[in-house]
């Protein structure tokens, strides 16, 4: 294996490409490892650092090998994190360590593909349902879609306040909990606004006129819409639309939300965080928002069209018209690299993900990050 850029975010040489970075380093031997052997050790001429080959590889400090790919397809067919580690035979830690090094793949590998992308199509964007950490803890997966594609661009997560019909000792135990701690005012709006925010680099306005955006008849989306300027001049121009369709609608082919409620259906059926009355459902928001980045990369580029005859192979990112190309370079080294934060440009919502910086109700210890996760 030859170095093909410096791996010190500081370096001259961490952003070359190709051949740029030949003859700035060198090699000085190999040190012993339980787990694979000899490892080969690099220095850089430019900055002196050393790092060795496993600096590259997304099973970086490591003390077990464990399939990744097995990971990666257990978690999106349904079974829960100790099913997949009973199969492996290693810890529920070991899983989710493994599934945080894929969660952040997925964000790199995602980025990447859509560097430069510009979508052609109308979008449709829902908040899915679910909780954190007990029903007290409602939340919402906002998600933006193709709506032709059914292609996800993009996600945000917001933890709201239980709301409905409750019994005194649940409204009691509410107040209780809520001592202790309390979902942010607004929660719901900023996160719709931060969904908008990330999709809004993928639409140019030039290219694709009048775009029009399908959501349900909630008050707030409007208001997040309203709240960013560039969405509010162009629609006062013509070049943007919201338009409602009401959610109880019959959920067919010709509903407009199609999309979004065939999202909703697939993450409900795949993800086992999701199930109906599940016992695996999310208790850390970080860590569940790391596994549906692995269910995006399944459904955008791994998974078929639904409407494709079988015998093509034809993803959803190819039905959003990204080229096959694009997608073969950025899933390149999915399950192998390492993705290296400062080579990436991400959205605000990606990078608090890949910080693992969203908050679990009522637990008061920030996550913990590696330091091979950071940027330096
Ligand atoms: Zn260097």
């Amino acid at each position: 294996m030859e170095p093909l850029f410096c791996p010190n975010p500081r370096c001259s040489h961490h952003n070359d490409r190709l051949q740029e970075y030949n003859g700035y380093w060198r090699k000085i031997g190999f040190h012993d490892t339980l787990v694979v052997g000899p490892v080969q050790r690099f220095r850089c001429n430019a900055c002196g650092k050393t790092y060795s080959e496993r600096t590259f590889s997304i099973q970086y400090y490591t003390k077990r090998t464990i399939d990744l790919k097995e990971i990666h397809r257990g978690l999106t067919q349904g079974e829960c994190i100790s099913a997949i580690a009973r199969h492996l035979g290693c810890t529920l830690e070991s899983v989710q360590n493994r599934i945080d090094r894929l969660g952040r793949a997925s964000i790199a590998a995602q980025a990447r593909i859509l560097e430069g992308f510009t979508a052609g199509e109308h979008m449709v964007a829902d908040g899915f349902e679910s909780f954190d950490r007990s029903q007290y803890h409602p939340c919402h997966h906002n998600i933006i879609v193709g709506k032709s594609s059914q292609f996800l661009y993009g996600s945000t997560h917001v933890t709201l306040r239980r709301k409905g019909r409750m019994t005194a000792s649940q409204r009691s135990m509410r107040s209780h909990l809520e001592q202790r701690w309390k979902p942010p005012r607004g929660g719901l709006s900023a996160a719709f606004r931060e969904l908008m925010k990330g999709f809004l680099r993928y639409w140019d306005q030039t290219v694709m006129e009048g775009l029009q955006l399908w959501t349900d008849e909630h008050p707030v989306y409007p208001q997040a819409i309203a709240s960013l300027p560039s969405l509010r001049l162009a629609m006062a121009e013509g070049r943007f639309e919201h338009r409602t369709h009401p959610s109880q609608a019959p959920r067919g082919l010709l509903n407009p939300l199609f999309s979004v409620n065939y999202y909703d259906r697939e993450l409900r059926k795949d993800l086992a965080a999701f199930h109906r009355e599940s016992t695996c459902f999310t208790r850390n928001v970080a860590n569940g928002l790391m596994r549906i980045r692995l269910y995006l990369i399944y459904h955008n580029y791994q998974k078929r069209y639904r409407m494709r005859p079988l015998w093509l192979p034809f993803s959803h990112a190819q039905a959003a018209g990204v080229p096959a190309f694009k997608i073969r370079e950025g899933m390149k080294g999915y399950y192998t690299d390492r993705p290296f934060l400062s080579k990436l440009s991400l959205n605000d919502e990606e990078i608090k993900i890949w910080m693992k910086a969203h908050h679990t109700p009522l637990k008061e210890r920030k996550e913990y990050i590696p330091k091979y996760a950071l940027a330096s």
